[in-house]
């Protein structure tokens, strides 16, 4: 028997049913309870109608536009009760949760998306930034605090990972032999993890899911939203800098307004390489693709603020998709060519491999300490229908964050580092397979190219410098 966790009463409105609102759909439906035929889906493509109707599942065959979201919404939605669960590409979070703040229903997402052609369509880089894109969203929250639960960027990263960040501070500590209570409020946070030494986080993530059969040319092969992975992928690589950095890379941007906890290179972050580390591969190259979590995670343990603040971690994505979406890439930047073709990977035709998704918490006394989930396809297939390990670790984040926003309906906007970890995750964690701690000795220093001279900090093993591959 699984937990029903709340009663949601009035209409759920899912926006977006591509490959992670298919695997969130299951799991309302076993962990809520609620009225099956005030479920709406809103999605565009023909190719996700024919589910939806062997599923009895009732459907707008509508895409949102800034012209119409507030009379499509506002036609399905009933102030004050039920849910928007936002799941697409190409729509405004922004805007979406503020019309949804505004008649009081909960609302959660998993990223901050911008309407539709503004990643390829803004020419000014800064602007085109996952800093500017939240910042918007920070300062909505600071214009009207509180009010109606509104979840920003709740997925695996952003999300999860934020969860994982204060689980794995706590290993650290409890592993250091420091009997640290839970810190409750975000300075405490902020003051442990200064306290433990810890310099940056690594989103390290290797997905290591294949089919049998190779990829065709021409075809953009991933494990998740390929249209998701092409827009973040053309952004520009970013990463929240932190204060023990020894050096500022030649092509890095501060930012003069905002949070200031991040940086931009002029670079798309899908052709920017990191050395970084994970448990199955040990060293390996990941991409630094832009991601929320990178400027809300250095944003939210920063001591002191501005751009010189007394303490800040590095953090950045360190990204080592599926290698069908690495070939895929490397065709799509040399080629110059977007791959028209898409295709997610599905549970079935999946033969073997993980997804691997952790934080590593670098710099401290004991190197450095892996934290995170290594859930397989094959269990995420006996945990749950309809989704590949990847979409589940999102998906069971979507509905950890749909139960935080239920128990907490006055909470405004919130991101992920702000909600209850422990509660989240005790809501998540049957669904993320072994969830594992691991220490290594590895630095950045470690599995050079011995016969190269390369220009690095031998001085500071964890620099910015060292990770950047070049
Ligand atoms: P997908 O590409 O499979 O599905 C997106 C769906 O949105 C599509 O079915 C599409 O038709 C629909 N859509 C497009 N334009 C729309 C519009 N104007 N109005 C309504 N619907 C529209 O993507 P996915 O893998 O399901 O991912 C969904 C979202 O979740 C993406 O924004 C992605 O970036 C995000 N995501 C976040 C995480 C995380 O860990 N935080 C992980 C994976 C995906």
């Amino acid at each position: 028997a699984h937990p029903v966790y709340a009663k949601i009463d009035g209409p759920i409105v899912m926006i977006g049913f591509g490959s992670i609102g298919k695997g969130t759909w299951p799991l309302i439906e076993r962990h809520f309870e609620y009225d099956r035929t005030r479920f709406t889906v809103i999605e565009p493509d023909a190719r996700q109608h024919d589910f939806l109707r062997d599923n009895d599942l009732a459907f707008v065959d509508t895409a949102l536009t800034p012209e119409n979201y507030r009379d499509v919404l506002g036609g399905l939605l009933a102030p004050g009760k039920g849910f928007c669960v936002n799941l697409s590409v190409d729509t405004s979070s922004l805007d979406l949760m503020r019309f949804c703040r505004e008649i009081e229903v909960p609302y959660i997402d998993t990223v901050v998306e911008p309407w539709a052609g503004y990643y390829f369509g803004t020419t000014d880089n800064a602007a085109r930034t996952n800093y500017a894109l939240r910042q918007a969203v920070r300062d909505e929250k600071a214009a009207n605090p509180g009010g109606s639960t509104a979840v920003s960027c709740c997925g695996a990263n952003p999300g999860m990972v934020s969860w994982f960040v204060k689980e794995g501070l706590l290993t650290l500590a409890k592993d250091l032999g420091r009997a640290d209570a839970a810190p409750t409020d975000r300075a405490g946070w902020a003051k442990l993890m200064q306290s433990l030494g810890v310099k940056g986080v690594h989103i390290a993530e290797r997905d290591t899911q294949v089919r049998l059969e190779p990829r065709p040319r021409d075809v953009f092969v991933n494990t998740w939203s390929v249209e998701g992975f092409i827009s973040e992928g053309f952004q520009p690589a970013e990463l929240g800098w932190g204060t023990f950095e020894p050096w500022f890379p030649p092509n890095g941007h501060r930012q003069e307004t905002g949070c200031q906890a991040a940086i931009w290179m002029e670079r798309p972050g899908a052709v920017t390489r990191v050395h970084t580390w994970c448990p199955t591969p040990g060293a390996q190259f990941g991409y630094l693709v832009t991601h929320n979590e990178a400027v809300s995670i250095s944003d939210y343990y920063t001591v002191g603020e501005g751009q010189t603040p007394e303490f800040r971690p590095t953090c950045h994505y360190a990204y080592h998709p599926c290698d069908d979406a690495v070939l895929s890439l490397h065709e799509m930047f040399g080629g110059g060519i977007t791959q028209t073709e898409h295709h997610i990977l599905g549970e079935d035709e999946i033969v073997a491999g993980i997804d691997e998704l952790g934080v590593l918490l670098y710099g401290h006394a004991k190197n450095a300490l892996w934290f995170g989930s290594r859930l397989s396809n094959e269990e995420a297939k006996s945990l749950a229908p309809y989704q590949n390990a990847t979409g589940l670790q999102v998906t069971s984040a979507v509905l950890a964050g749909m139960v935080w926003a239920l128990e907490n309906p006055g909470a405004g906007i919130v991101e992920s580092d702000e909600m209850d970890h422990a509660r989240c995750l005790e809501v998540q964690r049957p669904y993320l397979g072994p969830v594992e701690a691991h220490y290594t000795d590895w630095t950045p220093l470690d599995d050079r190219w011995s016969l190269f001279d390369e220009d690095l900090d031998f001085n500071e093993p964890w620099a910015f410098r060292n990770v950047l591959a070049t």
